[in-house]
Protein backbone atom coordinates (compact mmCIF):
# COMPACT_ATOMS: atom_id res chain seq x y z
CA UNK A 1 0.00 0.00 0.00
CA UNK A 2 0.88 3.53 -0.84
CA UNK A 3 0.46 5.83 1.99
CA UNK A 4 -0.63 9.43 -0.12
CA UNK A 5 -0.29 11.25 3.57
CA UNK A 6 1.60 11.44 6.38
CA UNK A 7 0.45 11.31 9.72
CA UNK A 8 0.20 14.82 11.43
CA UNK A 9 2.02 15.10 13.97
CA UNK A 10 3.40 18.66 14.85
CA UNK A 11 6.47 19.97 16.25
CA UNK A 12 6.84 22.92 18.65
CA UNK A 13 8.27 26.34 17.67
CA UNK A 14 7.08 26.54 13.84
CA UNK A 15 4.89 28.69 12.15
CA UNK A 16 1.14 28.09 11.90
CA UNK A 17 1.88 28.83 7.89
CA UNK A 18 4.22 29.16 5.40
CA UNK A 19 3.68 30.77 1.93
CA UNK A 20 5.33 28.35 -1.04
CA UNK A 21 6.90 30.62 -3.29
CA UNK A 22 7.17 28.14 -6.54
CA UNK A 23 9.84 28.69 -8.97
CA UNK A 24 9.76 25.79 -10.89
CA UNK A 25 7.85 27.53 -14.57
CA UNK A 26 11.40 29.91 -14.22
CA UNK A 27 14.61 29.04 -12.00
CA UNK A 28 13.39 25.43 -13.11
CA UNK A 29 12.38 25.88 -16.48
CA UNK A 30 15.54 28.08 -17.21
CA UNK A 31 17.68 25.14 -16.39
CA UNK A 32 16.10 22.73 -18.57
CA UNK A 33 17.96 21.37 -21.19
CA UNK A 34 14.98 21.40 -23.62
CA UNK A 35 12.11 23.91 -25.17
CA UNK A 36 9.02 23.60 -23.88
CA UNK A 37 6.02 24.62 -25.92
CA UNK A 38 4.55 28.02 -24.67
CA UNK A 39 0.97 27.02 -24.31
CA UNK A 40 2.59 23.99 -21.82
CA UNK A 41 4.31 26.59 -19.53
CA UNK A 42 0.80 28.39 -18.99
CA UNK A 43 -0.53 24.95 -18.50
CA UNK A 44 1.74 24.54 -15.84
CA UNK A 45 1.21 28.02 -14.24
CA UNK A 46 -2.16 28.01 -14.42
CA UNK A 47 -2.59 23.95 -12.79
CA UNK A 48 -0.11 25.38 -9.91
CA UNK A 49 -2.59 27.92 -8.59
CA UNK A 50 -5.35 25.35 -9.21
CA UNK A 51 -3.32 23.30 -6.60
CA UNK A 52 -3.43 26.29 -4.34
CA UNK A 53 0.36 27.73 -4.85
CA UNK A 54 -0.34 31.51 -3.73
CA UNK A 55 2.91 32.51 -5.55
CA UNK A 56 3.97 31.06 -9.26
CA UNK A 57 7.17 32.85 -10.58
CA UNK A 58 6.07 32.56 -14.16
CA UNK A 59 9.27 33.68 -16.41
CA UNK A 60 12.24 35.83 -16.62
CA UNK A 61 12.97 38.84 -18.77
CA UNK A 62 16.65 38.10 -19.09
CA UNK A 63 17.95 37.76 -23.30
CA UNK A 64 16.81 35.06 -25.14
CA UNK A 65 19.96 34.95 -26.37
CA UNK A 66 21.54 33.67 -22.81
CA UNK A 67 18.20 31.99 -21.70
CA UNK A 68 16.56 30.35 -24.79
CA UNK A 69 14.63 28.13 -22.97
CA UNK A 70 12.54 31.45 -21.40
CA UNK A 71 12.73 33.64 -24.74
CA UNK A 72 9.15 33.50 -24.86
CA UNK A 73 8.34 35.53 -21.58
CA UNK A 74 5.92 38.13 -23.09
CA UNK A 75 3.63 35.36 -24.90
CA UNK A 76 3.24 33.44 -22.01
CA UNK A 77 2.26 35.98 -20.15
CA UNK A 78 -0.41 37.65 -22.67
CA UNK A 79 -2.22 34.23 -22.59
CA UNK A 80 -1.86 33.44 -18.68
CA UNK A 81 -5.69 33.70 -17.01
CA UNK A 82 -4.35 35.08 -14.16
CA UNK A 83 -6.35 34.67 -10.69
CA UNK A 84 -6.82 37.48 -7.93
CA UNK A 85 -5.06 36.88 -4.62
CA UNK A 86 -2.35 35.36 -6.56
CA UNK A 87 0.83 36.60 -7.18
CA UNK A 88 2.93 36.07 -10.44
CA UNK A 89 6.61 37.05 -9.65
CA UNK A 90 8.77 37.47 -12.96
CA UNK A 91 12.42 38.14 -12.70
CA UNK A 92 13.94 40.96 -14.03
CA UNK A 93 17.70 41.71 -15.04
CA UNK A 94 17.92 45.12 -16.12
CA UNK A 95 16.03 48.50 -16.41
CA UNK A 96 14.91 46.87 -20.09
CA UNK A 97 13.78 43.73 -18.92
CA UNK A 98 11.88 45.41 -16.15
CA UNK A 99 10.18 47.83 -19.12
CA UNK A 100 9.11 44.79 -20.75
CA UNK A 101 7.71 42.99 -17.84
CA UNK A 102 5.70 46.43 -16.93
CA UNK A 103 4.25 46.13 -20.60
CA UNK A 104 2.84 42.51 -20.22
CA UNK A 105 0.96 43.94 -16.88
CA UNK A 106 3.34 42.40 -14.19
CA UNK A 107 2.68 43.47 -10.48
CA UNK A 108 5.49 41.47 -8.79
CA UNK A 109 9.03 41.33 -9.71
CA UNK A 110 12.66 39.73 -8.58
CA UNK A 111 16.03 40.89 -8.85
CA UNK A 112 19.42 38.45 -8.87
CA UNK A 113 22.01 39.69 -6.73
CA UNK A 114 25.82 37.39 -5.56
CA UNK A 115 26.93 37.33 -1.86
CA UNK A 116 30.00 36.63 -3.49
CA UNK A 117 32.13 39.34 -5.53
CA UNK A 118 33.68 35.84 -7.60
CA UNK A 119 29.82 35.10 -8.43
CA UNK A 120 29.00 38.65 -9.40
CA UNK A 121 32.05 38.63 -12.02
CA UNK A 122 31.11 35.55 -13.84
CA UNK A 123 26.94 35.97 -13.82
CA UNK A 124 26.55 39.94 -14.25
CA UNK A 125 30.45 40.82 -15.29
CA UNK A 126 29.99 43.18 -12.29
CA UNK A 127 31.55 43.60 -8.95
CA UNK A 128 29.71 43.30 -5.76
CA UNK A 129 29.39 47.52 -5.57
CA UNK A 130 29.13 47.81 -9.22
CA UNK A 131 25.67 45.44 -9.07
CA UNK A 132 24.18 47.38 -6.61
CA UNK A 133 24.74 50.45 -8.62
CA UNK A 134 22.84 48.15 -11.81
CA UNK A 135 20.33 47.36 -9.81
CA UNK A 136 19.21 50.02 -7.93
CA UNK A 137 17.70 52.46 -10.68
CA UNK A 138 15.42 48.70 -11.52
CA UNK A 139 14.59 48.55 -8.08
CA UNK A 140 13.80 52.40 -7.89
CA UNK A 141 11.48 52.36 -10.65
CA UNK A 142 9.67 49.76 -9.64
CA UNK A 143 8.80 51.06 -6.81
CA UNK A 144 7.78 53.98 -8.50
CA UNK A 145 5.74 51.94 -10.57
CA UNK A 146 3.94 50.32 -7.23
CA UNK A 147 5.38 47.03 -8.17
CA UNK A 148 7.06 45.00 -5.26
CA UNK A 149 10.35 43.76 -5.91
CA UNK A 150 12.04 40.71 -4.29
CA UNK A 151 15.95 39.80 -4.17
CA UNK A 152 17.12 36.77 -5.27
CA UNK A 153 20.47 36.80 -3.37
CA UNK A 154 22.94 33.78 -4.57
CA UNK A 155 26.27 31.87 -2.57
CA UNK A 156 24.66 32.99 0.44
CA UNK A 157 26.15 29.44 2.05
CA UNK A 158 29.01 28.48 -0.11
CA UNK A 159 30.71 29.54 -3.52
CA UNK A 160 32.28 27.09 -5.98
CA UNK A 161 35.33 30.02 -6.76
CA UNK A 162 35.41 31.31 -2.90
CA UNK A 163 34.73 28.04 -0.80
CA UNK A 164 33.30 29.08 2.63
CA UNK A 165 31.45 32.59 2.39
CA UNK A 166 31.47 34.48 5.82
CA UNK A 167 27.96 35.30 7.42
CA UNK A 168 28.89 38.77 8.12
CA UNK A 169 29.21 39.19 4.39
CA UNK A 170 26.10 37.49 3.12
CA UNK A 171 24.18 39.73 6.23
CA UNK A 172 25.79 42.98 4.73
CA UNK A 173 24.33 41.99 1.28
CA UNK A 174 21.20 41.40 2.70
CA UNK A 175 21.03 44.89 3.99
CA UNK A 176 22.10 46.54 1.09
CA UNK A 177 19.50 45.35 -0.84
CA UNK A 178 16.72 45.68 1.57
CA UNK A 179 18.58 49.73 1.65
CA UNK A 180 17.36 49.54 -1.88
CA UNK A 181 13.93 49.44 -1.59
CA UNK A 182 13.27 45.32 -1.74
CA UNK A 183 10.45 43.96 -0.25
CA UNK A 184 11.87 40.99 0.87
CA UNK A 185 15.41 38.93 -0.10
CA UNK A 186 15.41 35.21 -0.70
CA UNK A 187 18.89 33.90 0.40
CA UNK A 188 20.13 31.11 -2.17
CA UNK A 189 22.01 27.93 -1.61
CA UNK A 190 22.76 28.27 -5.26
CA UNK A 191 25.20 24.78 -4.95
CA UNK A 192 22.96 23.15 -2.11
CA UNK A 193 26.26 22.99 0.43
CA UNK A 194 24.73 24.18 3.63
CA UNK A 195 23.58 22.39 6.37
CA UNK A 196 21.00 23.58 9.55
CA UNK A 197 23.45 24.92 12.16
CA UNK A 198 24.72 27.08 9.34
CA UNK A 199 20.81 28.10 8.71
CA UNK A 200 20.30 28.62 11.45
CA UNK A 201 23.96 31.04 12.33
CA UNK A 202 23.03 33.18 9.31
CA UNK A 203 19.48 33.45 10.34
CA UNK A 204 20.76 34.59 13.77
CA UNK A 205 22.96 37.01 12.21
CA UNK A 206 20.26 38.81 10.40
CA UNK A 207 18.00 39.22 13.43
CA UNK A 208 20.70 40.22 15.63
CA UNK A 209 21.60 43.47 12.42
CA UNK A 210 17.81 44.21 12.64
CA UNK A 211 16.39 42.42 9.83
CA UNK A 212 12.74 41.22 10.14
CA UNK A 213 12.79 37.52 9.23
CA UNK A 214 9.09 37.77 7.92
CA UNK A 215 11.21 39.83 4.85
CA UNK A 216 13.00 36.66 4.21
CA UNK A 217 12.65 33.50 2.26
CA UNK A 218 15.37 30.50 1.51
CA UNK A 219 15.87 28.91 -1.56
CA UNK A 220 17.91 25.76 -0.32
CA UNK A 221 19.19 23.23 -3.60
CA UNK A 222 19.00 19.40 -2.51
CA UNK A 223 22.59 18.53 -4.10
CA UNK A 224 23.96 17.44 -0.95
CA UNK A 225 20.50 16.10 0.37
CA UNK A 226 20.28 19.27 3.00
CA UNK A 227 17.45 21.55 1.68
CA UNK A 228 14.81 19.78 3.72
CA UNK A 229 17.03 19.71 7.00
CA UNK A 230 18.27 22.81 6.23
CA UNK A 231 14.05 24.36 5.64
CA UNK A 232 12.93 22.96 9.23
CA UNK A 233 15.98 25.20 10.86
CA UNK A 234 14.74 27.95 9.05
CA UNK A 235 11.41 27.80 10.03
CA UNK A 236 11.74 27.26 13.66
CA UNK A 237 14.58 30.27 13.51
CA UNK A 238 11.41 32.31 12.22
CA UNK A 239 11.64 32.21 8.28
CA UNK A 240 7.36 31.86 7.12
CA UNK A 241 8.56 32.04 3.04
CA UNK A 242 10.00 28.46 1.39
CA UNK A 243 11.11 29.02 -2.57
CA UNK A 244 10.60 25.37 -4.15
CA UNK A 245 10.34 23.88 -7.59
CA UNK A 246 7.66 21.33 -8.56
CA UNK A 247 8.44 17.83 -9.02
CA UNK A 248 12.18 19.27 -8.48
CA UNK A 249 12.17 20.63 -11.73
CA UNK A 250 15.56 22.22 -12.97
CA UNK A 251 17.14 19.32 -10.84
CA UNK A 252 17.48 16.61 -13.50
CA UNK A 253 18.77 13.58 -12.57
CA UNK A 254 20.86 13.08 -15.98
CA UNK A 255 21.98 16.12 -16.64
CA UNK A 256 25.28 16.88 -15.22
CA UNK A 257 24.72 20.86 -14.81
CA UNK A 258 21.62 19.62 -12.18
CA UNK A 259 20.82 22.41 -9.93
CA UNK A 260 18.79 20.04 -7.78
CA UNK A 261 15.93 22.69 -6.30
CA UNK A 262 13.93 21.41 -3.51
CA UNK A 263 10.83 19.82 -5.13
CA UNK A 264 7.36 21.49 -3.82
CA UNK A 265 6.01 18.02 -3.11
CA UNK A 266 8.70 16.75 -1.07
CA UNK A 267 8.23 20.30 1.35
CA UNK A 268 4.43 20.10 0.95
CA UNK A 269 4.59 16.62 2.41
CA UNK A 270 6.80 16.99 5.35
CA UNK A 271 4.78 20.58 6.01
CA UNK A 272 1.87 18.56 5.89
CA UNK A 273 2.79 16.31 8.40
CA UNK A 274 4.23 19.06 10.67
CA UNK A 275 0.75 20.70 10.55
CA UNK A 276 2.06 23.80 8.72
CA UNK A 277 -0.68 24.89 6.62
CA UNK A 278 0.12 26.01 2.88
CA UNK A 279 -3.00 25.89 1.01
CA UNK A 280 -1.24 23.43 -1.51
CA UNK A 281 -3.89 20.61 -2.24
CA UNK A 282 -0.93 17.60 -2.61
CA UNK A 283 -2.46 15.36 -5.56
CA UNK A 284 -3.29 17.90 -7.91
CA UNK A 285 0.25 19.07 -7.65
CA UNK A 286 2.01 15.38 -8.17
CA UNK A 287 -1.12 15.35 -10.88
CA UNK A 288 0.61 18.26 -12.52
CA UNK A 289 4.45 17.41 -12.09
CA UNK A 290 3.48 14.06 -13.38
CA UNK A 291 1.80 15.40 -15.83
CA UNK A 292 4.57 17.87 -17.18
CA UNK A 293 7.53 15.16 -16.97
CA UNK A 294 5.30 13.43 -19.93
CA UNK A 295 5.84 16.84 -21.13
CA UNK A 296 9.71 16.79 -20.98
CA UNK A 297 10.15 13.45 -21.56
CA UNK A 298 12.04 11.85 -17.96
CA UNK A 299 10.51 11.12 -14.57
CA UNK A 300 10.14 13.89 -11.88
CA UNK A 301 13.28 13.73 -9.42
CA UNK A 302 10.97 14.62 -6.23
CA UNK A 303 10.99 11.61 -4.46
CA UNK A 304 7.63 12.45 -3.19
CA UNK A 305 6.38 12.42 -6.72
CA UNK A 306 7.93 8.94 -7.33
CA UNK A 307 6.79 7.55 -4.57
CA UNK A 308 2.91 8.47 -5.44
CA UNK A 309 3.32 7.88 -8.81
CA UNK A 310 5.59 4.53 -8.96
MG1 LIG B 1 17.10 27.40 -7.60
Amino acid sequence: MTLRSPQREPLPGLPPEVVVWEVGPRDGLQNEPGLVPTEAKRELVERLVAAGLPVVEVTSFVRPEWVPQLADAAEVLAGLHRRDGVRYPVLVPNERGLVRALDCGVRDVAVFASATESFARRNLNRGLDEQYAMLAPVVAASLAAGVGVRGYLSMCFGDPWEGHVPVDQVVRAVARLLELGCSEVSLGDTIGVGTPGHVRTLLGGLSAAGVDLDVVGVHFHDTYGQALANTLAALEAGVRTVDSSAGGLGGCPYAKSATGNLATEDLVWMLDGLGVRTGVDLERLVATSSWLAGVLGRPSPSRVVRALTG
